[in-house]
């Protein structure tokens, strides 16, 4: 099943996309998605809790060691690769969600969100495929050395303001790592996100590798994937209190954790006219 994206009436029902195939929570629970331009509703978004986080995690982790870990680094590097032209290729389409869902002028989403997602997946796949180990020699003894390993299955969960810029910051590093991924988008800008799944099939990511589960924070799927005692890690990017939180779940399993942290920043809107069209 491909990601249901209706250009003519720009809305857009996400569904959860859990071991390569797109589907509907457990109970089939959903929420409205607002464009906060318009208020309208510009779609449902499946609303996913512990059920869907647990059937994630489990296809995260058997991809891990399955597929994942059978494919050698320079295939993996084109598969990376291919996810960041197959954005490019369909930039009009994710631009336009991403304006749909946040509100921001279509021209920033076509000139920096969209392109700098791209450009992530193609950084990480030179990256990957230069970047040495340490070796340390021990006088005459012994050459003591460094090997890189996945951390795991990883966690990441992700604000509204750049969806799939951030999200993609976080994706191609762990896949060029050679982790596996559970995704929760922000509940407010769920699209871009929900596409992502296809365009990493499609790019030949094998089933399992990357998840996407959406929902709320607070006693929801993001409690859920940082307390999932199968999760080696989260990244996290959001508000500083969120932050507090999620390391008091992920210290019970002594999850690695990686934090990009705000929260106090104003907004100044000037009434000046605006240089470039908007929609
Ligand atoms: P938020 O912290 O409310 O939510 C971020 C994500 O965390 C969402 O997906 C949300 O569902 C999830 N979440 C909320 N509570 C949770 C919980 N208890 N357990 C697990 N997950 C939980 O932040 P937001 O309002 O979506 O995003 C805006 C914030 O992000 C601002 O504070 C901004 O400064 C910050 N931010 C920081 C950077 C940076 O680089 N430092 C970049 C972008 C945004």
């Amino acid at each position: 099943m491909m990601a249901s994206v209706s250009a003519e009436t720009k809305t857009m029902d996400c569904l959860h996309f859990i071991n390569g195939k797109y589907c509907s929570s457990v109970d089939h629970k959903t929420f409205e998605n607002i464009n906060p331009a318009t208020e309208e509703v510009i779609g449902t978004v499946a609303e996913g809790g512990k059920k869907e986080i647990d059937l994630a995690v489990a296809a995260a982790r058997k991809a891990l060691n399955g597929p994942w870990k059978e494919i050698s680094t320079q295939e993996r590097s084109k598969i990376i690769r291919r996810i960041g032209d197959i954005i490019l290729e369909r930039i009009d389409e994710l631009a336009m969600l991403e304006t749909l869902d946040t509100g921001k002028p279509l021209w920033l989403a076509k000139q920096l969100d969209i392109p700098r997602a791209a450009y992530n997946f193609h950084f990480f796949a030179d990256y990957m495929i230069s970047v040495g180990t340490e070796a340390y020699e021990q006088d005459n003894i012994a050459i003591n050395y460094a090997v890189r390993r996945p951390v795991g299955v990883v966690g990441l969960i992700n604000p509204w303001n750049l969806p799939l810029l951030l999200l993609t910051w976080k994706l191609a590093p762990c896949l060029a790592a050679g982790n596996t991924a559970v995704m929760k988008p922000a509940e407010w800008t769920p699209m871009t996100a929900t596409l992502l799944g296809e365009i990493c099939k499609e790019a030949g990511v094998p089933d399992g590798v990357v998840n996407i589960v959406h929902g709320f924070g607070p006693d929801s799927a993001g409690a859920a994937l940082s307390e999932h005692p199968d999760v080696d890690a989260i990244s996290f990017t959001g508000e500083t209190s969120t932050g507090t939180v999620i390391m008091q779940s992920a210290a019970k399993t002594l999850k690695k954790l990686s934090y990009e942290l705000g929260g106090k920043n104003p907004n100044i809107i000037f009434a000046a006219e605006p240089k470039n069209k908007v929609i």
